[in-house]
């Protein structure tokens, strides 16, 4: 029996003749919050889209709890537990925050479904509870479109984990955050981290700093080390890569 949720095995993308991500091997564990950081280009986000399989690698291998995602499909990968929020967030502008829950759980894909379940007290329950997580409780009849973007950003974590995902994929998830709504999202993710895997791209040493277990370091689609935040800003090849030596 492993600790790791995800392990990826020497993985090389290549886009165009251009190999983006370059024999990368990469583990993460159980409950583990893990931020990507790295330069512009040096293949965090196709990192994450090999993961939840948008990408599919030309070598190498990625086993999630124990099964070989590689040659999945994405809705195949979504279905054993792994969930994605890109960099923008993507919510029904027109639905409200309540009907953005309801659609967003797995029963709820199809209308008859939706219409079921809605009554269900079951899920009356959940969704209170996870818009309690994403302090969205105050405004669940309010419609997306008047959310601030921050607000909006974390209607989108409260659309995955009602699907109760193993494994959270998040890009840039306080991009564009005042500096209060940061706080909050690093002490949401921190809480989600105790029963759930997290890997977050981010570029936000503050925020960065307030939430690692684990910094992986990318650069040129590899590795380039992997450490407590202190070990990372003190590698010197990390400053290199940042000062651009
Ligand atoms: P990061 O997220 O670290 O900024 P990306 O994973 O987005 O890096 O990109 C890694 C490299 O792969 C970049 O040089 C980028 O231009 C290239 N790349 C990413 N996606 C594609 C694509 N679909 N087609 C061609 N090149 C791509």
């Amino acid at each position: 029996m492993t600790d790791n949720i995800v392990s990826i095995e020497d993985i090389t993308v290549v886009f165009d003749g251009f190999k983006a991500v370059n024999g990368l091997s990469l583990n993460v564990r159980h409950n583990e919050l893990r931020v990507v950081i790295g330069p512009n280009g040096a293949g965090k986000t196709t990192l994450l889209d090999i993961i939840c399989g948008k990408t599919k690698p030309r070598q190498g291998r990625v086993m999630f709890k124990g099964t070989d995602l590689t040659r999945l499909e994405e809705h195949q990968i979504v279905r054993l537990g792994v969930a994605r929020k890109f960099q923008t967030p993507s919510v029904y502008e027109d639905l409200s925050v309540r009907e953005n829950f309801e659609v967003s759980l797995p029963e709820g894909r199809s209308v008859w479904g939706s219409l079921l379940f809605r009554r269900d007290a079951t899920v009356a329950k959940r969704i209170a509870e996870v818009a309690s997580w994403v302090f969205l409780d105050s405004v669940l009849r309010t419609k997306a479109k008047h959310l601030s973007h921050g607000q909006k950003q974390w209607l989108e974590i409260g659309m995955m984990l009602i699907q109760d995902p193993a494994l959270l994929l998040l890009d840039e998830p306080v991009a564009g955050m005042s500096h209060k709504e940061r706080e909050q999202t690093a002490e949401l993710l921190k809480r989600i981290a105790r029963g759930k895997s997290i890997v977050v791209i981010e570029h936000d040493m503050e925020f960065v700093r307030s939430i690692a277990h684990t910094v992986t370091v990318m650069h040129q689609g590899s590795v380039l080390c992997e450490g407590s935040i202190d070990e990372v800003q003190r590698n010197q090849r990390v400053i290199e890569v940042y000062l651009g030596a």
